[in-house]
Order: C-alpha cells, then structure tokens, then sequence
C-alpha cells in the first residue's frame, strides 16, 4: 500500500473502514499516479478555532472548532456542521472527503467540507447554543461564503442554528448572502423540499433499480429502519406512491403487517403516543427483525453498522436502498454481492440531501423561487443521472454499486484538477 493511502485516516467506525478497502482497490484499479493520489489524499484546508464563550452561570468556556475544505476543484466547497462533545479533526476531514465523494457522485459543481464544535448541545442551553454558534461563525467566516464554503446541519444541528450562521455572517458581511448556508427555513429561502429531499431523491434512484430489477410497483413490499426525518418521509412518500410499507422501526422498536401498513396513521400514531410498538392490528417486532424480515426492497435509514456477517446471509430483500450512511459493514456488502442482493450505496441512495441544497442555492443566488414540482423534477433528473452512471459502470465492471460510485467520482474530480493544471 502506498504510504499515500494512510493519510487518508479514514478510521472512525465502519463509515470510514468500507471506504479506505474500497479506496485501496480503486486507487490500484484506476493505476492512479502518486499525485493523483496526493491530490486526493491531503485535505485542502484544516481550519482549527479555539474561542471563549460566557456561559449563563458567569463562567467562561473555550470552545474548540474545526472546518475541513477536502477538495473544492468542482465548486465550492459544501458540508454539515455538527456539534458533538467528541468531535475530532480527523474524523471531520474523513467525513469532508467523502462529502467530495458524494457531491461528485450526483454531478453537482460542489466541494466537499465538514465542521463543527466540540459541544454537548443536551448540555448548554439553547440561549448558550446560539452564542457558541455565532462565536464559531465569526472564526470561520473568512472561510466561507455562497462561492467558497457553504455549510449545513448535521448531527446535533437543525434549521435554527443554520439561521444563527447566517445571520452572524451576514453582520459581518453587510450584506444579505442567503446562499452562504443551506438547510434554512422556508421564510429565509430554505426550500420546502429540502426537508425530504434525502428520502425523495433515495426514493427516485430505487425507482430506476426496480425497472431494471424488472420489479413492479404493485408487487413491492419495504421495510424501513428508523422512523426520524428519512425512514418517516421515506415510509410516507412510498405509501403514496402506492408502494407497499410491510414493516417500519425506530430505536424503540418496530411494527410488521405483511399486507401493508396505514402510513399516514402509523406516522398519527407515533406523533401521539410516541412510539411504533402495539400499533392497530400490526405486529411488534425488534429491529434485528426487521432487518431480515419478509420483503422485497429493506430501506435502513437509522444508523451504520446494522447489516453485518451475522445477519447479511439472512436479509430478503433483492434491494438494499442505503438512505442511512454506512449501515453496512465490508464484509456483508461483500456477502450480499455474492448473494445477488443489490445495494444501492450511501453515497448515491442519500446523495438527495446534497443534491435538495445545491437547488436551495441555486434559487438564492438567482432569487428566484421555483414551485415544488419544478425543485422536485430537478432533484429527480440529477438523481436518475447519476443512478444512470453508477449503473452502467457498475455493470460494465462486474462489480458493486459503491465500487462504481468511488470510481466515477475519483475520476470527476481528478478531471477537475486536470482542467485546472493541477495535474
Ligand atoms: P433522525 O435522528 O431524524 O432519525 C433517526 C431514526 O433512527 C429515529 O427514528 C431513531 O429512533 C432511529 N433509531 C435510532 N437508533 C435505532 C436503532 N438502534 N434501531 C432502529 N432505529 C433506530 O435522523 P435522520 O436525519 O432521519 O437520519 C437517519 C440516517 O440518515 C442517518 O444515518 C443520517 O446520517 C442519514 N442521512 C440523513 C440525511 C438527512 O437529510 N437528514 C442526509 C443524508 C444521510
């Protein structure tokens, strides 16, 4: 292994141990140069800030910050912002590369960037939150912008601290720069399809996996893990499409009923009673359940690590649609190829997260607000696009969706840096 592929420090759970094997084998596939692999190896900017913040009780904390720009050759750099009490450089700059990854999977003129701050958001007040965000802003502000860095949320961050961001870079700006964040509310030029664009854009590319599957939608059972903003809108949008929803779980546990579940009353149902369990005539069934349940097409939307060697030869399903990032591990997506199980990977099936913001900055550079059918046919153009591409590559090489994924965007962005003379 070339000693370039270690700096890659790819190492945090399996997010990050699925992508350095899958690397290792492109990087030596694709006979990349030791340039080319410096160039996708060293991540362009570290930004590391350090700032005091005073806590209601009259104490002063230093907070800790970082901003990673991987690789910003195809556009602007574009990325979350999370606040984690464990929050560690290397791992931000992991999750930046794979943003560059992502955002050249779908072709959208995009970079890829990652931050955050060392917080407990559970464990500041919100008052306090709203300070420690805005202090972190003046520090990186020099750093981004609608054309050099544009954050999101992420982990731990919602719609109120991306207005906080902006509002504090616009201070400092003087000027109105909606662009600068994504992932805002409707009223300052957040898009409304943004909030399921993840689940919508998974949903469009499954669509073109079943027609070559030759599966009808009629004769599609799914079943979803996790109930939050994905699996949710997820299971909703299927049901009205007239999929059929067999089986749905959060952290508490999960419901089946193989002749379908009421969606719009199970999401009722949740919001009042705050769980799945003992929903209406479905059964109660635990999420190892769930995952090798009856179905045609299993949608983990919750966390990484679910599909693994113990359950990977149990799994139903013919399609495996990864709206969750990295839920599962090398060894299964290596069982389930094997299997003929087809795994439509993170980095395209969730990739409508990214794609829904690219619109949402677009219409603020422009200021002009298109109606949500028109936001909807772009995101499923890009999106069928990119299945397209992945498809074709993947067939052509024998090989997994995810492998195919990699490859085109490593040769997108190193085209990029072609173009620009870097190489
Ligand atoms: P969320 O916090 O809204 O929902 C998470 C859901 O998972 C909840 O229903 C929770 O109860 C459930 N869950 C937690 N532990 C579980 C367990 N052990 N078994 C089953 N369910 C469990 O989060 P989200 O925004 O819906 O994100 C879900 C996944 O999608 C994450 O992996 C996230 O990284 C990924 N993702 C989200 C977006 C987005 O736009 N929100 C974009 C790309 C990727």
């Amino acid at each position: 292994m070339s000693k370039n592929h270690e700096r890659i420090h790819i190492d945090e759970k399996n997010l990050c141990n699925l992508c350095v094997s899958e690397l290792e084998s492109i990087y030596a596939e694709l006979k990349l140069t030791e340039s080319e692999l410096e160039i996708l190896s060293m991540p362009r900017r570290i930004v590391t800030v350090q700032f005091p913040v005073r806590l209601s009780n009259g104490s002063t904390h230093m907070f800790i910050g970082h901003r990673v720009q991987f690789n910003d050759a195809r556009g602007p750099s574009k990325g979350g912002i999370r606040f984690h009490p464990d929050l560690k450089v290397d791992h931000v700059s992991d999750l930046a590369f794979l943003m560059s990854l992502k955002c050249a999977v779908v072709d959208i003129p995009f970079g890829g960037a990652k931050g955050g701050v060392v917080v407990n958001p559970k464990e500041v007040s919100r008052g306090e939150l709203e300070l420690i965000t805005r202090a972190y802003t003046r520090e990186i502000a020099d750093f981004i912008g609608p054309f050099k860095d544009i954050p999101a949320p992420d982990v731990y961050t919602d719609e109120k601290v991306m207005v906080w961001i902006l509002d504090e870079y616009e201070h400092l700006m003087r000027e109105h720069a909606p662009a600068a964040v994504t992932g805002k509310p409707v009223g300052l030029g957040g898009l409304k399809v943004r909030t399921y664009s993840t689940s919508l854009g998974g949903i469009y590319v499954l669509e073109e996996a079943l027609k070559k599957e030759g599966m009808k939608k009629s004769e599609v059972r799914v079943a979803i893990q996790g109930f939050g903003n994905v699996g949710e809108n997820a299971a909703r949008i299927l049901h009205e499409r007239g999929y059929t929803i067999t089986a749905v779980s959060n952290s508490k546990g999960g419901i089946i009923k193989q002749n379908g579940l009421n969606i719009p009353e199970v999401i009722k149902y949740k919001r009042t009673e705050g769980r799945l369990e003992d929903f209406d005539t479905a059964e109660n069934i635990s999420n190892e359940e769930l995952l090798v349940s009856d179905c045609d097409v299993l949608v983990p939307a919750a966390l990484s690590d679910q599909i693994d060697q113990f359950n990977a030869d149990n799994i139903k399903a013919k399609i495996v649609l990864e709206l969750a990032n990295a839920p599962t591990t090398t060894v299964a997506d290596i069982m389930l190829f094997d299997r003929s199980v087809r795994v439509i990977p993170d980095v395209l099936a969730n990739a409508g997260g990214v794609a829904g913001s690219y619109l949402e900055w677009i219409q603020n550079l422009s200021n002009d607000y298109w109606e949500d059918n028109r936001v909807a046919d772009r995101l499923r153009s890009i999106m069928i696009s990119a299945f397209n591409d992945v498809y074709a590559t993947c067939e052509q090489d024998a090989s997994t969706m995810r492998k195919a994924a990699f490859k085109i965007a490593i040769k997108r962005i190193l085209d990029a840096e072609r173009l620009r003379g870097n190489l």
